[in-house]
């Protein structure tokens, strides 16, 4: 009953929160500080941030489902950074510990603890994966432990991206 209670107040606060504060600004400041460039810029970098997740951490680094060159290599894991998930090496030693024992004990989002544990309560509640154990493969490749290494300078550089260009006071409101 608790963690129920607990496990909803986190999803409406840190979950939800932002989401609707993000749509709430985009509505006020819509025309003053947030025009079309910005809003290309949220879908363009939501994309691709997502694609540095869902190609780079997920199919490349933990399931080595292709094999590419360090150029391409290295883009996506500059965009798995940027998604701001964590470094790659803990994201892919969680990710293969969840493979190793999906949906049994010791899964770190097992749907067996609920819904809401399995999609958003194990982020603040599972210990970090042991990076040695489920990721040594990874931390003897000497780019992936650099971008694992420099992770939030690529947080930095995504933010810095999506902040685009500062605001043109002169732009005509509509
Ligand atoms: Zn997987």
């Amino acid at each position: 009953m608790g963690r129920t209670w607990l496990g909803h107040t986190v999803l409406l606060i840190f979950v939800i929160g932002p989401l609707l504060a993000t749509a709430y600004a985009m509505y006020t400041l819509w025309a003053r500080m947030i025009g079309w460039t910005e809003l290309s810029l949220f879908f363009a970098l939501y994309l691709l941030t997502g694609m540095g997740i869902t190609i780079g951490y997920h199919r490349m680094l933990t399931h080595r489902s292709f094999e590419s060159s360090n150029v391409v290599r290295a883009i996506f894991l500059m965009l798995g950074s940027m998604a701001v998930q964590g470094k790659a090496i803990d994201w892919a030693a969680n990710h293969l510990k969840h493979h190793a024992h999906a949906d049994e004990e010791g899964d770190p989002h097992s749907p067996l603890e609920g819904f809401f544990h399995a999609h958003v309560g194990w982020l603040f509640t599972a210990p970090p994966a042991d990076r040695e154990r489920y990721a040594k493969r990874l931390m003897q490749d000497p780019l992936i432990s650099f971008f694992d290494r420099t992770f939030l300078l690529w947080v930095l550089v995504g933010l810095v991206i999506h902040r685009g260009h500062p605001p043109a006071r002169s732009r005509r409101v509509h």
